[in-house]
């Protein structure tokens, strides 16, 4: 019938009634992007390029990238190939920057040419793909700025056009001013993993930090409103944390105007199938409940409680 995930193209899901998905993979090596396209990705949405570096002893070199790189978008010929610059923050801090000052995105900024080498890295090895840059933990409009100055350099030096700059939506902060944000990047991907964790004050690697945080009403309704703001601004937006492979989230996600979503590699074929079987105004309606949910109607200020208590 109609709308069954076979019967597309590559990565082209539709709901059941009809409205068009696009389904990537999030992968860290050529087998996960293998599993991914054979279950019908249409590209890889989100590669985590610092999990092959974790033991890492110092920066990748640009040989390290290139080694690391060509074998999984020589798989992504023609394909969306949404490259993450290393994310060396939280639980994946390798040794060579634990004992420094500054990690994740700030200890990348800091070095200059370690962020040259992956972006050069990243423009050789994604030539024959549509490759596009991707910012992890985007706290600055500032830090945006560096990077496509950097981009623009590394790709002036390489002899080529330089390629879209996207940034993860992932801290609460970011999220809250994503208009300003779309101003300046080109895609938005937003992690549901981090954001929730930031929003609603839970330990990632805690028990509590599970998908299904994703569907809060105050983290939904942030989703909904980075969304809207990409939309607003005409960059495209998708969502690649965990939450968009949760069964109970993923109607959620379509229902605030979501249509793009990146996956574990495993999870590609029952994902599509969940999609085509998601009807989209009834996961509105489910939206609009659960974002409805907050503040509760018992946390309103109520009329006398605008009289000062008496001392
Ligand atoms: C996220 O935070 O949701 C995300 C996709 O990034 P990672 O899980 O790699 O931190
Ligand atoms: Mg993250």
């Amino acid at each position: 019938a109609a709308g069954q995930p076979d019967e597309l193209a590559a990565g082209e899901v539709k709901t059941a009634d009809g409205q068009p998905v696009t389904l990537l993979c999030n992968v860290a090596s050529a087998a996960e992007t293998r599993l991914g396209l054979s279950g019908g990705a249409a590209g890889v949405g989100l590669l985590r390029t610092e999990i092959a570096f974790t033991t890492a002893a110092d920066w990748p070199s640009l040989d390290d990238h290139l080694a690391q790189l060509t074998p999984i978008l020589g798989l992504l010929a023609g394909r969306p190939a949404v490259v993450r610059l290393l994310d060396f923050s939280g639980d994946k801090v390798p040794p060579f920057l634990a004992s420094r000052g500054r990690q994740g995105l700030d200890a990348l900024l800091d070095d200059q040419r370690a962020l040259r080498a992956q972006l050069t890295g990243i423009l050789r090895a994604g030539r024959g793909t549509q490759v596009s840059v991707l910012v992890p933990m985007v706290r600055s409009l500032a830090e945006v700025a560096a990077v496509r100055a950097a981009l623009a350099e590394a790709a002036a030096a390489e002899g080529i056009a330089a390629p879209k700059l996207g940034i993860m939506v992932e801290v609460a902060a970011t999220a809250a001013n994503a208009a300003a944000f779309a101003q300046v990047a080109d895609f938005f991907s937003i992690g549901t993993n981090d954001l929730s964790s930031d929003v609603l004050g839970l330990d990632r690697a805690g028990q509590a930090a599970t998908p299904a945080v994703t569907a809060d009403p105050r983290v939904l309704a942030l989703v909904r409103d980075v969304a809207r703001a990409a939309m607003a601004a005409g960059i495209p937006v998708s969502v690649c944390g965990d939450a968009a492979a949760d069964p109970l989230v993923l109607p959620l996600l379509l229902g605030v105007g979501i249509t793009s979503l990146s996956v574990g590699a495993a999870r590609v074929p029952g994902i599509a199938r969940q999609i085509a079987d998601t009807d989209t105004t009834t996961a509105r309606a489910q939206a609009n409940e659960v974002t409805g949910l907050w503040p509760p109607a018992c946390a309103q200020p109520s009329a006398d409680r605008t009289t000062p208590p008496r001392p």
